[in-house]
């Protein structure tokens, strides 16, 4: 029997994709503790290696096939594949974490309040490709200043007018006094593979993906029990997304209550809780679902 050629998977080393990675992976079955001067890790698990980079050399990595696959922020995807339009990637997979956008920011009190008036100005960023594209969309002429970190600190420090930085929760431009202008685009980690791979890497991405699928779509998903009227289960449609079918069982010893079991595919939160209650629900359970398998 031939072996099987091992899976080559890149990773982020450290930084905001890598905690995300490790923990989707881990929860598919990897046992992945990486140490500091690691940059590979041979898992027994599906027959894969793990080569722990830097983010930014992940696009590449894949396109030269010295990785198979990759996981990368879209944003870092887009910067490569605008620089490098003979590249031979594609996105095989959104994986639903580390989401941020990619944004134009203005000193608060600053003249620049619109795209149009970035025109003649100078722009600090660390995707000049996606802000040239962006400005090109927009027949704006700017300057831009490439910067690999610290770009928030532009504006005060006089080098530049405005940024174009990731934002995930704007506390950075808060802090540095930055106004969000415009959003040029929207991010998430996301698994890029080429699209000439051969169908044995292809069948083991798709293996792989199936995988992280099933626990990503469990993130959000809960499995609820409870107890309730007969005449109310109708009701529970619409406060529970996804309980188009629920299960309803018999109590024993009651004629009008019923036991219903249902899978909720968004989060359940306290209001939720509150309005289950508000049509005579009692005996609410809300467990975890660790994979969902279709
Ligand atoms: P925040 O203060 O939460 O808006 O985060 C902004 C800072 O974190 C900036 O320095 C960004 O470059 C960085 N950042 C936010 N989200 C991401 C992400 N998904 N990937 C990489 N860097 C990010």
């Amino acid at each position: 029997m031939t072996e099987q050629k091992r899976l080559r998977v890149a990773l982020q080393k450290s930084g905001k994709l890598s905690e995300g990675s490790l923990d989707l992976l881990n929860k598919c079955s990897f046992k992945l503790r990486p140490a500091k001067n690691h940059y590979l890790i041979q898992s027994k698990e599906m027959n894969t290696d793990f080569l722990m980079i830097r983010d930014d050399d992940i696009p590449g990595f894949v396109d030269s096939n010295a990785s198979d696959i990759g996981i990368v922020g879209e944003n870092g995807y887009i910067e490569y594949i605008l620089e490098n339009p003979e590249h031979d990637l594609e996105i095989m997979a959104k994986l639903k974490f580390a989401a941020c956008r990619l944004s134009i920011a203005a000193a608060h009190d600053s003249e620049i309040k619109t795209v149009v008036d970035l025109a003649g100005k100078t722009i600090a960023t660390s995707y000049p490709e996606t802000l040239r594209d962006f400005l090109n969309k927009h027949q704006v002429k700017a300057r831009i200043l490439v910067m690999h970190g610290s770009v928030e600190l532009a504006p005060k420090i006089a080098i530049a007018d405005a940024i174009c930085d990731l934002v995930s929760t704007g506390t950075t431009l808060k802090e540095n006094g930055l106004v969000e202008l415009e959003v040029i685009l929207e991010s998430e980690a996301v698994l890029i593979g080429r699209r000439s791979a051969s169908n044995e890497i292809r069948q083991r991405t798709e293996e792989l993906i199936y995988r992280l699928q099933s626990v990503i779509d469990a993130k959000d998903s809960k499995y609820i029990m409870l107890h309730i009227d007969k005449d109310n289960v109708s009701k529970l449609k619409e406060i529970l997304p996804g309980c188009e079918s629920p299960t309803v069982l018999h109590l024993h010893g009651s004629d009008n209550k019923v036991a219903v079991h249902v899978v909720s595919k968004e989060g359940v939160f306290w209001d939720t809780i509150a309005k289950l209650r508000s049509i005579g629900a009692s005996s609410i359970l809300v467990l975890p679902i660790e994979k969902m398998m279709e």
